[in-house]
Formats: structure tokens, sequence, C-alpha cells
């Protein structure tokens, strides 16, 4: 079928509409009407050509909430009219370890992986996002979103969201844990009401305090602005885990400073240039410096069912399809408050 969808027509280049070929329902597939498309700001990395190469036209888009229209003839756990959502992956080999694991964003096997858009899928062709009003994916990928959540408010949770989830999980964030999170942005904003809700004591670590009466509200106990060299001498030494969600290449060293014993330095966020480090700021107090992508179906959807439980959803600015360009700038002029998700009925 042919569906209307905005599209990058190569790198740098404004978004504009167009239409895109969604393939027919196989016997595993759901089709879904797509209702809010969430802009990450992976999308935006991706289009402008930060992270290399890309299949232009790219129709961007892995955080997509929807209802499902029609269903395969194996398809036994999604049904008409189920609310369902789509994060950054659609097919994985289903077969390796990591996968059998639930860990589908790290399957192994060469070209079993298939992120949601600008990806070559088993069957050769190259997915399209969610910048469009329907998508075909294979049920697995489907996560079920509670009726009870918001759909523009649960868009984001669906790269946002597991994103932050993860390693805040991982690396336990909980009570009588102290929790920095660098940058206020999407991801920021979720990982600041993510510990929160998990009962940590939150503290964020923004450029500047512009956002302090915000990061507040969503739960932060501590704000600081990290432009102000005072910040790092007074919070030395004192977390047990900071997620670094910046989109941009930030001082490792200062940030690992910041880390009690034995304290982790998770980064999410994805720059393009590469970071540096100096191994005294990881050998003092045994710091560890790590990195986590998204999450695999299960945690997913645990995290969905964890949001939807604390009611817990992003603080969203809908918007319509001819503002995304618009919102793009904003996004890298860090003006989000915090999420933008795109209203899909202003494609058709
Ligand atoms: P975003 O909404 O733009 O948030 C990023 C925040 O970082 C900004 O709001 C800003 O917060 C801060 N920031 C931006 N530029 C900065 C700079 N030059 N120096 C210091 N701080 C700066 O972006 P997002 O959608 O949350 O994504 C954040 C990053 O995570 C991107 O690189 C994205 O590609 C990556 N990502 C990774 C994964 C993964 O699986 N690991 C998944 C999704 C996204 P303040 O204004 O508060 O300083
Ligand atoms: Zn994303």
């Amino acid at each position: 079928m042919r569906v209307n969808a905005y599209a990058a027509p190569s790198a740098g280049e404004p978004l504009a509409p167009t239409t895109i070929e969604r393939r027919p329902v196989g016997e595993n597939d759901v089709l879904i009407a797509i209702e809010y498309a969430g802009i990450c700001h992976s999308d935006i990395h991706t289009v402008n050509g930060d992270w290399g190469p890309q299949p232009f036209p790219v129709v961007p888009g892995h955080e997509i909430v929807g209802r499902v229209t029609e269903i395969g003839s194996a398809v036994t756990d999604h049904q008409v009219g189920d609310r369902v959502g789509v994060g950054c992956f659609v097919n994985s080999c289903r077969e390796c370890d990591n996968c059998r694991n639930g860990d589908e964003q790290h399957c192994s096997t060469p070209g079993g992986g298939v992120g949601t858009y600008a990806a070559k899928d088993h069957d050769g062709s190259f997915t399209q996002g969610g910048y469009s009003t329907h998508v075909v994916v294979d049920a697995h990928f489907a996560l079920k979103v509670p009726e009870s959540m918001d759909a523009a408010a649960a868009t984001p949770l669906l790269c946002a969201g597991i994103t932050t989830y993860a390693p805040l999980k991982r690396w336990g964030a909980g009570p009588g844990k102290k929790v920095a999170i660098v940058g206020l942005g999407g991801l920021g904003h979720m990982g600041v009401k993510i510990a929160h809700a998990m009962g940590a004591e939150v503290t964020v670590l923004s450029q500047s305090l512009k956002k302090q009466e915000d990061g507040l509200r969503l739960g932060a106990d501590h704000y600081y602005a990290t432009s102000d060299p005072a910040t790092f001498e007074t919070l030395k030494n004192s977390f047990d885990l900071i997620v670094n969600t910046v989109s941009a290449e930030i001082p490792v060293d200062d940030y690992l400073g910041l880390l009690a014993v034995d304290g982790t330095l998770v980064n999410v966020g994805a720059p393009p240039a590469p970071l540096s480090v100096n191994v005294f700021s990881l050998l003092t107090n045994r710091r560890n410096f790590a990195g986590s992508m998204i999450g695999g179906i299960p945690l997913t959807q645990e995290m969905l069912d964890f949001c939807a439980e604390h009611g817990i959803g992003a603080d969203v600015e809908v918007i319509s399809a001819e503002q995304i360009n618009e919102a793009y700038a904003r996004v890298l002029a860090s003006d989000v408050r915090y999420r933008f998700v795109i209203d899909t009925a202003t494609l058709a």
C-alpha cells in the first residue's frame, strides 16, 4: 500500500512530504495505523549524516504509537484494535543467543538486526520509519501500550523511555542510590522521571539553570549547571550512577570525577566524534565507564508497564508534519520541552 510520509531527501536537506510503499501484511505481520511519532535526536543525527552515509530518501521515526488495523494469519498476540508501539528495531534473527535472551537490539547475526528506518531488512528492502500514516511490522516487534496511557505521552517511551530505563535498572537505581542525569532533553527528562519512580535521589546536570523549575517538577531532588565550574567541586566523588544523555561531546573526565567508589558513568548520548578518557579518572575510586543502547523487546514491555503503573509519560509538544523542520532546529538548540511528537493525522 502507498502511504503518506515525510522524508529527508538527502543529508542535511529539509524533510518534505512524500509517499512510500508499505509491504503487504505477511502471516506474522501487523499493520499499524500510526497516531503519533516522536522526534528523537537520533533522527537528526541520521538525516544530517552525523553517523555516516544513509540510503536516502529516509523517513525517520522510531517512536511510534498507533492501532492495529490488520493482522496476519499466524498472529496470536495482537488483535485488530489493539494499541501498540514500535521502537528502534523491526526485525532480528530471533535465533542467536542475544535474541533468545531478549537482547534483540544486539542481534549477533550479520544483517539480522534491522533498525526501524534506513536499515536493510531481510528481504533486501530498506526500512522507512514512523513519520508516516501506517507501518507493517512483524508482530514480535510490536509492543503493547496500555490503554490507561495518553497515546502522545506514551510515544517517546519507545526510545527515550527504554534508553534511560535500561541503564537505570541495570546499574541499580533505587532507594539509597544517588543518580545524576546529564542533559535535560528528550532522554534526560525521561531519565529523571524513571529514576525518581525507582526511588533514587536524582540530580540533573544541565548546561544552565534555565530549566531548573521543570527539572524539580519532573522529579529531580537537585539541579546544577555544568557551565559553573563550582558544580564539579561541590559534587566530587558523590554519585553511584551518572547517565549521560548529551548529544555532543562532553569532558568525560570531569564527569567521572563526580563518581563515588565503584560508581558508573553510562553513556547513552551518541555524538559523532570520539570521547577521550584519562585512565586515572577510572583508576581513582575504581570507576566504570559504560554504554547502553535502547533495550530488547521484553525489557521495553516491562518499561511500558512500569510507566503505566507509575503514571509516567513524556512531556510532549504535539506538532503537525509541516513543523518537523522547525522542531529539528529547536532540538539542535536544546529548545525542547521535552519531546516533539508528530500528530500523523496531519500527514493525511
Ligand atoms: P535532546 O532532546 O536534544 O537532548 C540532549 C540534551 O543534551 C539537550 O537537551 C541538552 O540538555 C544537552 N546538550 C545538547 N548539546 C549539548 C552540548 N553541546 N553540551 C552539553 N550539553 C548539551 O536529545 P535526545 O533525543 O534526548 O538524545 C540525546 C542523545 O542520545 C543523542 O545523541 C541521541 O542520538 C542519543 N540516543 C541514544 C540512544 C541509545 O540507545 N544509546 C537512544 C536514543 C538516543 P541541557 O539543555 O539540559 O544541557
Ligand atoms: Zn531514539
